[in-house]
């Protein structure tokens, strides 16, 4: 099959590591999973061989999705010829595990997706580009708050170009993310407004963003960058400034 580049199809190839993924995804007996860009199923054939209730294969390129069919029988799989970054994961079950080997082009953008419907995503393993990976697990940046609010964040393992065919220009990071017990409440929009102005022009004092007086009030430095926040830290500002 010829691969679409725009697409990010650069497919997991190396058996030890499709089933070492397998492993680490861990499926369980009463488990609803749902797996971003299948592909050819590589990964999703290594997953097969578990123990789960169902698979949703969420791919969107209608000639994967003709490979798939063809290529995979299992009761347990449904597959819909969709875009992540729009999907609505939540009316597929209200508790998924998700998994994938992402399009890195649009990594980001699959990662804030879960993030909006972290409600139904118990746990999350991606494999997206490495920098994406090192940024997500230590910030600075808004995604990393944004996905570390909800989530705790493992770097898995990394993993170098040649175990993809054909092999991407950057090395590959394996993360996991799983929910935290009380994730906070709070309207994810008004929130990712908060986070994304926070963290513009990161090397300003913290002062240009907020008001002076918020600050002092919490305890925290003016003169700050936003790089030295604890999370709780983000957190306490967001809540006091919306009030
Ligand atoms: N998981 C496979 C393939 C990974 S390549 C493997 O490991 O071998 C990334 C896959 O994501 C490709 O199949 C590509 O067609 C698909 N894809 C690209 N953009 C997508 C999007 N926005 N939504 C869903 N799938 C997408």
């Amino acid at each position: 099959m010829r691969l679409k580049k725009a697409l990010g199809q650069h497919l997991l190839v190396a058996k030890d590591v499709l089933s070492k993924i397998a492993q680490l995804i861990d499926p369980k007996e009463d488990e609803v999973l749902l797996e971003i860009g299948p592909g050819t199923g590589n990964l999703t054939k290594e997953v097969l061989k578990y123990p789960f209730k169902e698979i949703h294969l969420l791919e969107l390129d209608p000639q994967m999705v003709n490979f798939l069919m063809e290529n995979l029988k299992d009761p347990r799989i449904r597959i819909h010829n969709e875009d992540a970054r729009y999907f609505d994961f939540c009316s597929l079950s209200p508790d998924l595990k998700v998994f994938g080997n992402l399009p890195y082009n649009v990594a980001s953008l699959i990662v804030e997706r879960t993030i909006f419907q972290h409600r139904c995503v118990r746990e999350a393993v991606y494999m997206l580009q490495k920098e994406v990976g090192e940024k997500l697990k230590k910030g600075p940046s808004w995604l990393s708050t944004f996905v570390r609010t909800f989530y705790h964040v493992d770097y898995l393992m990394s993993l170098p170009a040649r175990f993809f065919r054909p092999p991407p220009k950057v090395q590959s990071a394996l993360l996991r993310f799983t929910r935290k017990e009380n994730p906070p409440q709070m309207d994810l929009e008004n929130y990712k407004a908060f986070l994304t102005k926070l963290y513009s022009s990161k090397r300003k004092a913290l002062k240009s963003k907020l008001p002076e007086e918020l600050l002092i009030s919490l305890n925290i430095d003016p003169m700050l960058r936003v790089e030295a926040l604890k999370l709780e830290e983000v957190l306490l500002l967001y809540n006091t400034w919306q009030k």
